[in-house]
């Protein structure tokens, strides 16, 4: 492994090569705005304190560090595996830590309209609540092609409050709603403030996500201690812009003995065109701000991504886990549509704890290695988010392929 650097980003927003801030002249100011004002409460202990109270009060953090006993058993009984309950935080999942945080950033700014945009309406459901919580209007922008595919999120963010705004522009999907968000943002910027979902971004964003996400690491740290008496082994997490990994891995990067590893969507395998690994097959290219791994073709152009899991369909990203793959701190894996399938089974049947799609990613990756990993191994999983959102593709997919 090479040198790990100190205290990054470097001041132009790079993890070594990658990052940066790839925006158009109209963005600048932007970014400089947000970022000055977030150095500086990132300094304020009572913003952050503030922050906490919410999540604690509101969202339920701590979340449990649960000791799956079912699982180790099944697992050959020679090791222990934990789970961080992501799922119990409030609305199922972990992104609300990092909504939360931007809002209040937001609000703190004196802003007082929040936009963002979103995919599979995860993000736009988690913006929507802090929205609603902390008296802010709210405006998403979802591709109209995703706004009939997800359209319980679309209903989900009106009961919030939300204005959700379908995008009739080139694919009608994430990317489109991306560049309408940006429009808004260059136009309205005096009052609004925009909320991006994942550690990925120009500058300051993939370091504010982390920064705001890293409370899942810090609490497993001192839960472990508690329980163990000492660091896990492994830590495992999903990888699909790389948050709640990120969120998990970043208090323990300096502590070289624990073994960080990011499991990707291998979708219907790595060397099919249906798959959204893109740090085990991405090249380096510039994308919604920043320079990282991309998936994309010959002459550059961006791939689709294909996962079964919706929040890990995206073909970049967040440039911090391309630093940490290329320097060797963290490995990155993958694991087929099929595999998370056969763990979102496992794990509900065996614990009574339904996955999301997204963080059966992991188990899976832990079932297939199990076998190979010496006994006393203390494994985390970081348990991204609750499965009741994918009760319905799952069982249209098993009924497709009992059909044949
Ligand atoms: C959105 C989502 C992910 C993927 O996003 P990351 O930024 O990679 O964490 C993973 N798990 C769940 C439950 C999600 O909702």
């Amino acid at each position: 492994m090479k040198v790990l650097e100190k205290r990054l980003p470097n001041k132009r927003g790079y993890f070594g090569k990658f990052g940066g801030r790839f925006v158009p002249e109209t963005l600048i100011p932007l970014l400089y705005e947000l970022e000055s004002a977030y150095l500086r409460i990132k300094k304020d202990p009572l913003f952050w304190k503030e922050w906490k109270s919410i999540l604690q009060e509101y969202a339920g953090r701590p979340t449990p560090l649960y000791l799956a006993q079912n699982l180790s058993k099944y697992l050959g009984g020679h090791l222990k595996v934990y789970l961080k309950r992501e799922d119990l935080l409030h609305t199922g999942a972990h992104k609300l830590n990092n909504t939360l945080g931007q809002v209040l950033l937001g609000k703190k700014m004196g802003k007082t309209r929040i936009i963002a945009e979103t995919g599979a309406g995860q993000h736009g459901v988690a913006t929507a609540t802090a929205c609603a919580l902390l008296n802010m209007q709210c405006v998403v922008y979802m591709g109209a092609k995703d706004t009939e595919r997800q359209a319980l999120n679309v209903f989900r963010m009106q009961l919030l409050g939300a204005q959700v705004v379908p995008v009739y522009s080139g694919t009608q999907t994430l990317k489109d709603a991306i560049n309408e968000a940006l429009r808004d943002w260059v136009t309205n910027v005096k009052n609004t403030f925009y909320v991006i979902g994942s550690v990925v971004g120009p500058h300051p964003y993939p370091m504010m996500v982390r920064d705001f996400q890293s409370i899942i690491g810090l609490e497993t740290k001192r839960q472990i201690l508690k329980k163990e008496r000492r660091l896990p082994d492994i830590i495992l997490a999903c990888v699909g812009g790389g948050s709640n990994a990120m969120g998990i891995f970043y208090p323990f990067v300096r502590e070289s003995q624990v073994k960080l590893i990011g499991v990707e969507a291998a979708g219907l395998g790595l060397n099919s065109e249906h798959h959204s690994a893109t740090l085990c097959r991405g090249e380096p290219g510039i994308l919604h701000g920043m320079f990282t791994l991309l998936l994309q073709d010959k002459t550059g152009q961006i791939k689709g991504a294909h996962s079964i899991a919706p929040g890990l369909d995206y073909p970049g990203v967040g440039p911090e886990h391309t630093y940490f793959k290329e320097i060797g701190r963290a490995e990155y894996v993958s694991v087929t549509d099929k595999e998370a399938l056969e763990a979102f089974q496992i794990l509900s049947e065996i614990e009574g704890i339904i996955p999301a799609l997204e963080s059966a990613h992991a188990i899976a990756y832990l079932i297939k290695k199990a076998k190979e990993l010496p006994s006393e191994t203390i494994v985390v999983i970081n348990l991204s988010g609750r499965g009741d959102k994918d009760v319905t593709s799952v069982k249209e997919y098993l009924e497709k392929n009992e059909k044949g």
